[in-house]
């Protein structure tokens, strides 16, 4: 018999013995990636936080692995998980709004498009918001709106730096003005953590849009972005076809907004725990007036030198336009 005989045989009498086998290699284990097409180990990959070992492309994440990436294990305390979706205005499209809540609710196992909680990230006390794109595209409702809310508030109370993990499509339409509301709400609670002198770090994922973007995604002290994530307003045909000019291939990427001053550092994924680790960290000691240690990491390096001075200008004048950078502050290999 030659070796090919026998791996076709074997295959054969594998195939028989376990039917279900390969289907289960093809759903499960091996993971092809959208970007370059290379299959991966999706062991490896999961290791990798879900970021391509070939390409760096980063594929899309939910909030419950989003939680596990960055906060230390056994310290997740999930708040206002009975906070709940209703129809307040019976909306009813192809399908009734109600209708489509049950439905998101079944298939992702969340109550709504958001999780927020306190926990400790590298021993740090923060507090965080993780939206989750599966729940009807992270679109921010009522319950998003009030979750993040009184997360924040929480944060003030406790004096706690607040994260806020973004991914939505904008404020969901079947709630109408009660969803365009909640730009107003969290960013009023925001103004109060911020005058009490806490830190607040939104990180735009792919993709951030509409109303999310347009008030607490932008409102951040510093603002970080994973790489090419899509972060905008109004989609790039809307905006085209109202300017009647054609956008730059690369427009609404967090790359054009980092160049254009809108986003302060691009953060790979793998490097997303410990840099905000960092700047909490930073932050902490700024408002103790002591920076402990230069802090020099081969992922994120801090001039320490310089943020004595700096690190506080960055705090207050945060929402200023002519504010002081973060490539001052930190600085990540490209
Ligand atoms: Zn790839």
């Amino acid at each position: 018999m030659s070796l090919f005989d026998w791996f076709a045989n074997r295959r054969k009498s594998d195939s028989v013995d376990h039917p279900g086998q390969e289907r289960e290699i093809a759903d499960g284990l091996w993971t092809k990636c959208e970007a370059c097409g290379v299959l991966a180990y999706t062991k490896d990959l999961q290791a990798n936080q879900m970021v391509c070992l070939d390409c760096g492309h980063h594929m899309r994440v939910f909030s419950d692995e989003r939680i596990q990436q960055l906060i230390d294990p056994g310290t997740w305390l999930p708040l206002d998980r009975d906070v709940r979706p209703v129809d307040p205005l019976g909306f009813f499209d192809r399908k009734s709004y109600s209708d489509r809540i049950v439905e998101a609710q079944t298939k992702s196992g969340l109550v709504d498009a958001v999780q927020t909680g306190l926990g400790d990230l590298d021993s740090l006390p923060i507090a965080l918001g993780v939206m989750d794109f599966r729940f009807m595209g992270g679109s921010m409702g009522s319950v998003v709106g009030e979750k993040l809310t009184r997360a924040i508030e929480r944060a003030t109370a406790e004096r706690r730096a607040m994260i806020i993990i973004c991914a939505s499509g904008g404020a969901r339409m079947q709630e109408g003005m009660l969803s365009l509301m909640q730009m107003a709400k969290i960013s009023g609670a925001l103004e109060h953590h911020r005058e009490a002198g806490c830190l607040y770090i939104p990180v735009l994922t792919h993709p951030t849009t509409g109303g999310v973007t347009a008030s607490f995604a932008m409102l951040g002290d510093i603002i970080i972005a994973e790489p090419k994530a899509l972060i905008g307003f109004a989609g790039r045909r809307v905006i085209e076809q109202t300017l009647r000019e054609k956008l730059p291939d690369n427009f609404q990427t967090a790359e054009y907004l980092q160049q254009n001053g809108f986003v302060d550092a691009i953060v790979p994924r793998t490097q997303l725990k410990s840099t905000l680790a960092r700047l909490v960290r930073l932050h902490h000691g700024s408002n103790q007036s002591r920076i402990t240690s230069a802090i020099v990491g081969h992922e994120a390096r801090f001039h320490t030198d310089r943020l004595d001075d700096r690190l506080p200008d960055v705090h207050t004048n945060s929402h200023h336009l002519d504010r002081p950078n973060v490539d001052g502050v930190i600085a990540t290999p490209s």
